[in-house]
């Protein structure tokens, strides 16, 4: 079967499987949503949350507010999630360069072309390519599919990337695959999809809703 029909047979099954949220489930303005991002690294959802709610409390969340704060406080808020010690330190640098460099605002995320808005990103202290990529596509609506653990790992099983595919090569194959204004919806399903049934241990083929179009179903 074509690797195009496979994938969108694919997101018509999970779609049917799926709750997709708002994207105003997910994010905030772009700073906040790069806050949160970063609290995020190595850390459950339900930590992550109570960390950005503490922080979003203690401390007013604009770059400035944060380049200001106090570091102690910002550990406090922090404490729930993981090395947050170092996350501290990263989101205050962070604060930091984007009044330095970008005079206090992301509003260039909007308006300046895909390549040097996520240069600009990936200049940020703490911002890697999937945080560069989730501002752009859940702040901006840019065409980009963000991939992170769960995208990874799904869109390779399915056999729409090399095992040993990077991120640049992975974010490539699902763009390729998928239209711009479904990029959002795919990087949600597939998130689900890894979550509930494509786990990274003991996947559960069986079960799994995508299992017949899947050729590590049998794996
Ligand atoms: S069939 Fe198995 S490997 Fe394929 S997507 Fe489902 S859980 Fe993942």
């Amino acid at each position: 079967m074509d690797q195009k029909v496979r994938a969108r047979l694919i997101l018509k099954i999970l779609e049917s499987k799926f709750k997709i949220p708002r994207v105003s489930e997910v994010a905030d303005d772009p700073f906040r949503t790069l806050v949160r991002t970063v609290i995020s690294q190595s850390t459950a959802d339900v930590n992550t949350r109570r960390a950005y709610v503490n922080l979003s409390r203690r401390v007013e969340l604009t770059p400035k507010g944060l380049a200001e704060a106090d570091i102690n406080e910002i550990e406090k808020a922090l404490f729930t999630a993981g090395l947050y010690r170092n996350k501290s330190r990263i989101l205050k640098r962070l604060a930091k360069t984007i009044i330095q460099d970008f005079g206090g605002t992301l509003d260039f995320i909007y308006s300046e072309p895909l390549a040097d808005v996520r240069r600009k990103l990936l200049s940020l202290p703490g911002v890697g390519p999937k945080t560069a990529d989730i501002i752009l596509l859940f702040c901006a609506n840019r065409p980009v599919l963000p991939v992170d653990t769960h995208v990874n790992r799904v869109t390779k099983r399915l056999g729409f990337a090399p095992p040993d595919a990077g991120y640049e090569e992975v974010r490539m194959a699902l763009q390729s695959l998928y239209s711009p204004q479904d990029y959002f919806k795919v990087h949600m399903l597939f998130i689900s999809l890894g979550r509930s049934f494509c786990r990274a241990r003991r996947p559960m083929h069986e079960e799994c809703p995508v299992n017949n179009l899947c050729p590590s179903a049998h794996a």
